[in-house]
């Protein structure tokens, strides 16, 4: 019997190589862990009974587009729909013999940080089910910390993949936007929308985002990686000048349990050789996410226009034309989705336009601004990922402003386009911290070149405590 808990993408590469496992053994036993485990942790949405390919399983975010498989985005709206065509990002997948496990759970269209928001009911963290495991692509993190896929595919607009990946103790990479092609993704915001990697380390991070990465003639948003993904060797960070943004880690509400991990990490990484120095970030900190709740609602109130029961999944009313729509987007939308439609297309609207969306769009400039002054002086940029470790299910689902500072560390860096690598830097209250690193535009090797470096030194156990 395979045990998938502790198994990598590369160990299940290495099974197969040498022959010492099939394909289809290994997909059974992923398969196996699910009905064991995923009725306590909900992970997935759809769980496949086969798939084609020779190759490693893998489970794909509900957002992605996945041929006569169902893809909901989490959402009542989408309930029942099926596409006609695979998504870019899993025809790469596939095209490298890659088998769909299933589709995980997620907020409902990508739209919170917890999975609370998902219409067909939470997922809960593998290491301590009654915690939310983060999200919106929790269903990915939590299947991956569980063992119930050796690898994952999640989005990225505000955190999404950087921070599930940090409450349930694996590895995420938000990559620079243009890398990764969204073609055939459920769209949320498009300015920041990233589809990316959720592994247990960062070799197998490294290796997915090859096999993802690159220009598609279907998304013109792509371009070509400036240089090919190198999977990472390297033990020491010699030479590496490492940044700590002041305001990155010392904003209110980082628990000091999570600071605790940060320094012990920084402490590693000059042990290791890396120049570990101070900066700033005041502005992008103090309105990160007040311009992320303009920018993101406004995109979204304009992508989420097209679910009018015409053309996807839910239709309700039996009306005339006008009164169907508005019944199928009552009946199918959650609060969350309605509360973004209606704050961004008020922020769009003649007369408020300039104010609010325009005046957004500036600051983002002077966000990246700040953070171009900052890789003037250091490589990479180093903070929590979340300011939190994993809360209780339905701490914050009343307070949808508490919900939103979940992802205070993660918005900025993602205004500005930048990469940035999530892994595990160790246990507060017995949960797991992680540890952001943040790069310049296509510096992904360099990340993953630190990252591996530091999850090296810093042995951090991915298998939840509770499953060892
Ligand atoms: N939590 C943020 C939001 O609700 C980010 C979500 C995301 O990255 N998809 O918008």
């Amino acid at each position: 019997m395979i045990d998938t808990l502790r198994l990598t993408a590369g160990e299940v590469n290495d099974l197969l190589t040498r022959r010492e496992a099939t394909s289809d053994e290994i997909f059974a036993a992923y398969r196996a862990a699910i009905d064991e485990r995923d009725g306590e942790l909900h992970c997935f949405l759809h769980v496949c009974d086969d798939a084609p390919g020779e190759g490693i399983p893998i489970a794909f975010k509900d957002v992605v587009s996945t041929k006569g498989i169902p893809t909901t985005a989490g959402s009542r709206i989408l309930e029942g729909f099926a596409p006609v065509y695979d998504a870019t990002v899993a025809a790469r997948c596939a095209a490298r013999g890659l088998r769909t496990l299933g589709k995980t759970n997620m907020d409902e269209f990508a739209m919170g940080s917890s999975t609370e928001n998902s219409a067909f009911g939470p997922s809960r963290n593998p290491w301590d089910p009654s915690r939310v495991p983060g999200g919106s692509s929790g269903g990915s993190a939590a299947a991956v910390a569980a063992g119930l896929a050796p690898w994952a595919l999640g989005s990225d607009t505000g955190g999404s993949i950087k921070q599930p990946a940090a409450l349930c103790g694996v590895v995420g990479l938000r990559p620079t936007y243009g890398t990764v092609s969204r073609y055939g993704i459920v769209a949320f915001a498009s300015s920041l929308d990233q589809i990316g990697p959720v592994t247990k380390t960062v070799a197998d991070c490294a290796f997915l985002y090859s096999v993802i990465a690159g220009r598609d003639d279907c998304d013109s948003t792509t371009v070509e990686l400036p240089e090919p993904v190198a999977i990472p060797e390297a033990e020491d960070l010699k030479g590496l000048r490492i940044g700590v943004p002041t305001e990155l880690n010392e904003a209110d509400g980082i628990e000091p349990g999570v600071s605790e991990q940060v320094a012990r990490a920084l402490d590693l990484a000059r042990e290791l050789g890396a120049e570990v120095g101070e900066c700033r970030l005041p502005r992008s900190v103090e309105f990160g996410l007040a311009c992320y709740y303009l920018i993101a609602p406004s995109e979204a109130s304009s992508n989420l226009a097209r679910y009018d029961g015409v053309r996807y999944g839910l239709r309700s009313g039996n009306g005339d034309v006008r009164s169907m729509y508005d019944r199928t987007r009552h009946d199918g939308f959650g609060d969350e989705p309605k509360r973004r439609i209606m704050l961004g297309t008020y922020a769009l609207s003649a007369g408020y336009y300039e104010a609010f969306y325009g005046q957004a769009q500036k600051v983002r400039t002077v966000i990246r601004d700040e953070h171009d002054a900052a890789f003037e002086q250091f490589d990479i940029l180093v903070s929590p990922t979340s300011p939190t470790v994993a809360f209780e299910l339905g701490a914050r689902t009343a307070n949808p402003l508490a919900m939103y500072a979940a992802d205070l560390l993660t918005i900025p860096s993602n205004m500005a386009g930048l990469p940035g690598l999530s892994i595990p830097c160790g246990l507060s209250e017995g949960l797991p911290v992680g540890l952001q690193l943040i790069g310049r535009q296509f510096s992904e090797n360099l990340l993953f070149r630190a990252g591996h470096a530091l999850e090296r030194a810093l042995e951090f156990d991915y298998v939840p405590e509770r499953l060892r």
